[in-house]
């Protein structure tokens, strides 16, 4: 792919952002992009940051790490693959953001790790609303339970929660992920701490992310549509 063809993706993609944020009576400005470089060299992980891109997300600790010397210093990573507790101690000073914490334990960690070089990362929760079986994700009715253990925790700050669509092209249950996560959002929105403050609904990828950011998505992570299909 060369950089008219980058170019014009993003072109593309940002231009499908704004038109259903503006269908749906929102501003393009309250949605984040996250471009999604897993498998991605670093060449154009810097091309796409020329082109105006700042803001990259990885799916695997071991890839990041990789790339991480070879990608231009001001670009922000975000972890927003499964990630392992054995793995959390390799990301810290190294990303701005988890979108996949999914279990109290994984959270304790990352609280643990960061704390040790008294950083503070930001973080969403991972919430299963898909169709299809996964280990990944917090069961909605372990939500509360989950924000009640994590509320002590000094150096994790929950900002928002996470969802994976069904991967489907019946747009109506896609759009009841979407719902689901958003009415989650919702009633627990009433539940701050010092370091809970669920505002933010990661959701919509390549497939789905124009009905993503009309059921509310502030931050949609997409790789394909913009760096073309992966080879894996
Ligand atoms: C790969 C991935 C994406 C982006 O997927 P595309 O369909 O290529 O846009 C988004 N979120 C997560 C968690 C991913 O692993």
């Amino acid at each position: 792919m060369n950089v008219d063809n980058l170019k014009e993706n993003i072109e593309i993609v940002l231009r499908k952002i704004e038109n259903a944020a503006l269908r749906s009576g929102r501003k393009f400005q309250e949605i984040k992009l996250i471009a999604v470089s897993k498998n991605v060299e670093p060449e154009r992980i810097n091309l796409a940051y020329e082109l105006g891109l700042r803001d990259f997300g990885e799916n695997r600790v071991q890839e990041l790490l990789k790339k991480y010397d070879a990608v231009r210093r001001e670009i922000n990573f975000h972890m927003i693959g499964h990630l392992q507790t054995n793995k959390v101690k390799y990301l810290v000073d190294k990303i701005r953001s988890i979108h996949s914490v999914d279990s109290i334990k994984l959270a304790r960690e990352i609280d643990k790790r960061f704390g040790e070089k008294n950083k503070t990362i930001d973080a969403l929760i991972e919430v299963h609303t898909a169709k299809e079986e996964s280990k990944f994700g917090l069961k909605p009715d372990n939500l509360e339970q989950f924000l009640s253990e994590a509320q002590n925790l000094k150096n994790i700050k929950f900002i928002g929660l996470m969802t994976i669509g069904t991967l489907t092209d019946d747009e109506k249950e896609i759009r009841r992920c979407f719902s689901t996560l958003r009415k989650l959002r919702d009633d627990y929105s009433h539940f701050k701490s010092e370091n809970i403050d669920l505002r933010e609904l990661s959701m919509g990828m390549t497939s789905d992310f124009e009905i993503a950011i009309e059921e509310g998505s502030t931050i949609v992570r997409i790789g394909t549509a913009i760096f073309g299909e992966r080879k894996n």
